[in-house]
């Protein structure tokens, strides 16, 4: 499918910029040069996934789809029971619902936005165990998705068991730069959690990919094929959620899958109130097809490199100019380190947000925040949370643009660097949401 793109003036983009609140997501795509929103659901789907759509059952219970696409989980992730979910975040209201609580602790690795969302919103907590060298952008530690057993430990030590209904490990960890998870730790961690009884979940969108650092980064694995390193890494997993979005390259869709029977029972309920039936889960019966056949196709090495080395040619061309990125370059997006680059602004008028701001302005290019303003409030003491990182992250969509497309998006940031020193001034909060504020905020130029 090709898509024609619009180019606009800087008069045109300062005008919408205003409009808009100086909030990305308020923009509507037409006045988007290059979209490095999200690599979520924008991906191109292939030539055999719009063929599979044209296959769909829509039947309300037992689809043919639903059977297929149980099928391509079993065989590429191991797991006998799954629940289609719509998106990656109502798999995670679906399966915290049975086994989050109030007052319950959730150790993980950068916790995802809306997987944090959907613990503090039942009044838990969600505590990070990442790795130090993954909030300092020039360590060039291979994995630094990877969990800190010692701080996981230290969770373990610090609360009631019983306060800690599992371990969730995200693959990759998209907070701290999609970076990945050795197979190593993921096994430390599983061999942990057996040692405390707990169960460990998977929060998977990026799985494919995580496969793919294990193969080119751990030595022991260097080997084995992308569905080998896949079914090794599920092996640590009692439980996932997946927002197929991402590696499963479908605009729309997600699953929960796991072990257990009993689990997959208590699910089940919490998915017919919230989702649809339990064989689509608030998915059509096409969608489910394209899932299927996005699972096969995103666990392919050939495309995997190629998505992986178009991120590098980004990422490389940055470095080259000096422009401070979190390296090494992460699985599906460059993560620009904001504070490196504008440390005049203050932090308190979101440094991440006004590189990411003038990076529209200067080209039309449409990347996010990933700092203080979608980091949010305590939800004790209502302060504004100061995170270890302020990055500006340009998420690539999978099989949608060209290496010509990354050098506009890499020569418009040179731009900017060159005259960095004129840009001291940030944004204050006009109007907010008392959760995920990121999507809706207001902005007004300090
Ligand atoms: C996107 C994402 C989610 C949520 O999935 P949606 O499909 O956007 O609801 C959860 N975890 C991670 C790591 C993600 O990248």
């Amino acid at each position: 499918m090709v898509e024609p793109i619009r180019l606009s003036t800087r008069e045109e983009r300062e005008k919408w910029m205003s409009e808009a609140g100086y909030n990305l997501f308020n923009l509507s795509s037409d006045k988007v040069y290059i979209d490095l929103l999200t690599d979520s659901g924008t991906g191109a789907m292939s030539d055999r996934q719009w063929g599979a759509i044209m296959t769909g059952d829509e039947s309300y219970a037992g689809s043919r789809s639903y059977y297929r696409m149980k099928q391509a989980i079993k065989d590429i992730l191991g797991f006998d029971y799954i629940m289609p979910t719509h998106q990656g975040r109502a798999a995670e209201n679906v399966l915290f619902s049975a086994l989050v609580k109030e007052g319950d602790v959730v150790p993980g690795n950068s916790h995802f936005d809306t997987t944090k969302g959907h613990i503090e919103f039942r009044k838990a907590k969600a505590i990070d165990c990442t790795i130090n060298e993954a909030f300092d952008t020039e360590d060039m530690h291979p994995f630094k998705g990877n969990v800190d057993i010692k701080k996981l430990e230290q969770v373990f030590e610090t609360y009631p068991h019983e306060k800690i209904p599992f371990i969730i490990i995200t693959v990759t960890n998209n907070t701290a730069g999609g970076q990945p998870v050795s197979l190593e730790n993921l096994r430390a961690v599983k061999e942990f959690a057996r040692s405390v009884n707990k169960p460990v979940l998977f929060d998977s969108a990026r799985f494919a990919e995580n496969a793919y650092f294990i193969k080119v980064r751990e030595n022991a694995c260097a080997e084995m094929s992308i569905r080998e390193i896949v079914r090794e890494m599920y092996k640590c997993a009692d439980m996932m959620t997946m927002s197929s979005k991402k590696d499963a390259i479908v605009n729309i869709g997600g699953f929960i899958a796991m072990n257990s029977e009993e689990l997959w029972k208590q699910v089940s309920v919490f998915n017919i109130i919230y989702e649809g039936y339990i064989t689509y889960g608030g998915m059509a019966g096409r969608d489910m097809e394209a899932l299927a056949v996005g699972l096969e196709e995103g666990t392919d090495f050939d495309y995997l490199k190629s998505r992986i080395t178009q991120i590098e040619h980004l990422g490389n061309q940055l470095i080259t100019w000096g422009i401070p990125i979190q390296k090494p370059i992460g699985g599906h997006a460059v993560f620009i380190d904001a504070v490196k680059f504008l440390p005049q602004v203050p932090r308190e008028q979101y440094v991440a947000q006004t590189l990411a701001v003038e990076l529209y302005l200067e080209a039309g290019i449409r990347g996010v925040e990933i700092g203080t303003i979608l980091a949010d409030r305590d939800p004790e003491t209502r302060a504004d949370r100061f995170p270890p990182l302020e990055l500006v992250r340009l998420a690539i969509p999978r099989r949608v643009y060209t290496n010509n497309h990354m050098d506009v998006v890499a020569v418009a940031l040179k731009n900017i660097w060159d005259r960095r020193n004129s840009i001291s001034k940030g944004y204050k909060i006009e109007y907010e949401a008392p959760i995920m504020r990121h999507f809706t905020v207001k902005l007004s130029k300090v």
